[in-house]
């Protein structure tokens, strides 16, 4: 992996071509075709499992991480049920617990389920909020509920436009509070919406504090909005997709002391940990509150054995994958110590980055504790640096994203997700973007040049 182009050099019509050799009126043997698609994965796929992809909360895979996700579709049990697949089960629950404690989430009846990932986490949360805050909603739905509303700062993750749109609350029912000029949710900016609110009528519900949010790693001011959810009679739920990597670090817990105060808590291993998509976690304070969201009465399936626990009363899901496996194999094989140097090796790479980019005259323009970097240059253009992140995946080094602000602005945007990344990765990418920055400095010099030169003549 470490010598190939970390972005696809396989073009479309390339891929397409090569795809409508395909015929599945004419079967093959397994082995050819595996080969075939293995050879289209390596070469049209920007490789997440590459030790220079700074890019978006995909880290690499570790052989647990695969083993445990190779296991769990050989034996396939069916999770969704403890009496079905007692040992999956109970291989999860005690995964989830120990993140449970690690978060510190106490509660006499806490709850917690592997998800699909950070989006599922987040309709979960919605939902038994929903729950809890409207005794009616579950019977008779949001035309009993008045007028909800939820709030999330601008940067809070996008996944919630689409549960709005889902759950039948409404794009416009998520208030979006503007944040700091460190990208945080500005607390006394919410507590005046909800106030205003109220006395227009509507009824606040849900308050989402990011805790690292996807385009810089902020992360949202949770003791302060732990007060005003309380004093307010709202939910709090804390979206640490990513963030949540905070609490295995015992230098990096501090950034995100209050995440404990939360209602619930979405968290992704599959962001965090060297395990493949998708293994999103979600963890609540109120466990009843979720039975009452998801419990149903079959009369097909059989009664459950009494003092366990049925994933599919407590989670939109069903027929449900071995998610937790891959999860739990990487705990046991690095242990707390070993994940703990895994995340503080990431967040010292991140420092790195900062350091050598700021070295050589960029700008730094996010400050989070954790390993995600956001820069630019002065008197770059926004076009420019749309040009760098191009040169730099089209040069396949390394790869990094850019980021468009609602400011018309736009930073390099560049996040340590692989376990492995060293040191000298690090240099490779500044030196790649230093290389990328010269291009596109020549290019423009040579459109002015030839628009003079054009003129002259
Ligand atoms: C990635 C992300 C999500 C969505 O999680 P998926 O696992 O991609 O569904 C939600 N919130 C935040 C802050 C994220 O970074």
């Amino acid at each position: 992996m470490r010598d190939l182009p970390v972005a696809p050099r396989l073009a479309r019509d390339a891929l397409r071509r090569r795809l409508a050799g395909f015929d599945f009126s004419r079967p093959r043997a397994l082995e050819t075709v595996v080969d075939e698609v293995a050879d289209l994965l390596e070469t049209g796929t920007l490789h997440p499992t590459h030790r220079r992809y700074f890019g978006l909360f995909n880290p690499g895979s570790s052989r647990a991480g695969v083993l445990g996700d190779g296991l769990a579709a050989l034996y396939n049990p069916q999770v969704g049920a403890w009496w079905h697949s007692p040992a999956a089960t109970e291989i999860e629950q005690l995964t989830l617990e120990h993140f449970r404690r690690r978060i510190g989430l106490e509660s006499p009846e806490p709850a917690a389920t592997f998800t699909t990932g950070g989006s599922e986490a987040n309709l979960t949360a919605v939902l038994a909020a929903l729950t809890r805050s409207f005794p009616r909603y579950g019977k008779e739905g949001l035309s009993a509920c008045g007028w909800p509303a939820f709030y999330g700062s601008d940067q809070a993750h996008d996944s919630f436009v689409k549960i709005a749109h889902a759950t039948g609350l409404g794009r416009r029912a998520l208030h979006r509070v503007r944040s700091d000029d460190r990208q945080r949710l500005d607390v006394d900016a919410l507590r005046e919406e909800i106030r205003r609110d109220r006395r227009e009528g509507r009824s606040p519900f849900l308050v989402i504090a990011t805790v690292g949010t996807t385009a810089t790693g902020a992360i949202d001011p949770l003791p302060e909005l732990a007060v005003l959810c309380r004093d307010e009679g709202l939910w709090l739920h804390a979206d640490a997709a990513w963030g949540g990597l905070a609490v295995l670090s015992g230098s990096l817990r501090r950034h995100v002391a209050g995440i404990e105060l939360a209602d619930s808590v979405t968290w992704d291993a599959h962001k965090t940990l060297p395990v493949p998509m998708g293994a999103g976690m979600f963890f609540c304070r109120w466990r009843r509150s979720l039975e009452e969201t998801f419990s149903v009465h079959t009369g097909y399936v059989p009664e459950p054995e009494p003092g366990t626990s049925e994933a599919y009363q407590h989670s939109i899901q069903w027929s449900r994958r071995f998610i937790g496996l891959k999860v739990f194999l990487t705990m046991a094989e690095l242990g707390e110590a070993g994940v703990e140097a895994l995340i503080d090796h990431q967040a010292a790479m991140g420092r790195l980055l900062r350091q050598s980019l700021t070295a050589c005259g960029w700008r730094v323009t996010n400050d989070s504790p954790l390993p995600l970097v956001c820069f630019t240059r002065d008197g770059l253009s926004p076009d420019a640096i749309g040009a760098i992140a191009r040169a730099v995946a089209t040069e396949g080094i390394a790869w990094i994203s850019e980021l468009r602000l609602p400011s018309g602005e736009r930073w390099l945007r560049a996040c340590i997700t692989h376990h492995l990344t060293t040191a000298e990765d690090v240099q490779m990418l500044v030196d790649a973007v230093r290389r990328a920055f010269q291009v596109c400095c020549q290019a423009e010099r040579g459109v002015l040049l030839s628009g003079t030169a054009s003129r002259g003549l």
